[in-house]
């Protein structure tokens, strides 16, 4: 669906399908540079992170892997609630591998600071990050991003992988939800 299939649902459309589609070429185009002859295992964080990993992960011209972990950390609300469970691990070890963590959004960072302390203790070669949306709230805690596709505003947005209870991840646009969905 694009933005015009939810007509009101949205106060503003931030990004449409062609510029993500863009940035994501832009950012592989990175990725093959700095991973050639690495062979890097792209981690994908559920759900939200399905849509940048299939994307980017097949704009890659190098060989890499990939594999998904399953976190819990906003329940269904709008609000970062700071309580990080991993629901589902890695089938792949990452021992030795160069990790590159591919996120939808970074918003206080608590769910990223857990989960690469988590990768980092099983001793990966490397350990890098990916995120396709950054807000400002994260630049307050200490997370090397390698790659940001974009920084937005601190508004609850939706679309490309990003939910509001388990709706608009299929949202081809990216936009903020109009607050009176969520009220
Ligand atoms: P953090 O721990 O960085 O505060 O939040 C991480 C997770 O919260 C993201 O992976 C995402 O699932 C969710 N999240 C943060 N901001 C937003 C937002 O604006 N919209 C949606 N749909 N989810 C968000």
């Amino acid at each position: 669906m694009d933005a015009a299939d939810i007509n009101g649902d949205l106060t503003e459309v931030l990004y449409t399908e062609k510029q993500i589609q863009e940035r994501v070429r832009e950012i592989a185009v990175q990725i093959d540079e700095d991973y050639r002859g690495k062979e890097p295992l792209l981690v994908g964080v559920l759900n939200g992170a399905v849509m940048v990993m299939a994307d980017l992960y097949r704009a890659l011209t190098i060989h890499a892997q990939m594999d998904c972990m399953a976190v819990s950390s906003y329940g269904s609300g709008t609000q970062s609630s700071g309580v990080v469970r991993i629901l589902k691990d890695l089938s792949i070890d990452v021992h030795g591998r160069h990790v590159l963590v591919v996120e939808d959004i970074v918003d206080t960072g608590l769910t990223l600071t857990y989960l690469l302390e988590n990768l980092a203790s099983r001793n990966p070669a490397s350990l890098k990050l990916a995120a396709m949306f950054r807000k400002p709230e994260a630049n307050k805690v200490h997370i090397d991003m390698a790659y940001v596709g974009f920084d937005i505003p601190n508004r609850f947005v939706v679309g490309y992988g990003l939910d509001f209870n388990g709706r608009y991840r299929n949202l081809v646009d990216v936009g903020v939800l109009n607050p009176s969905i969520y009220a």
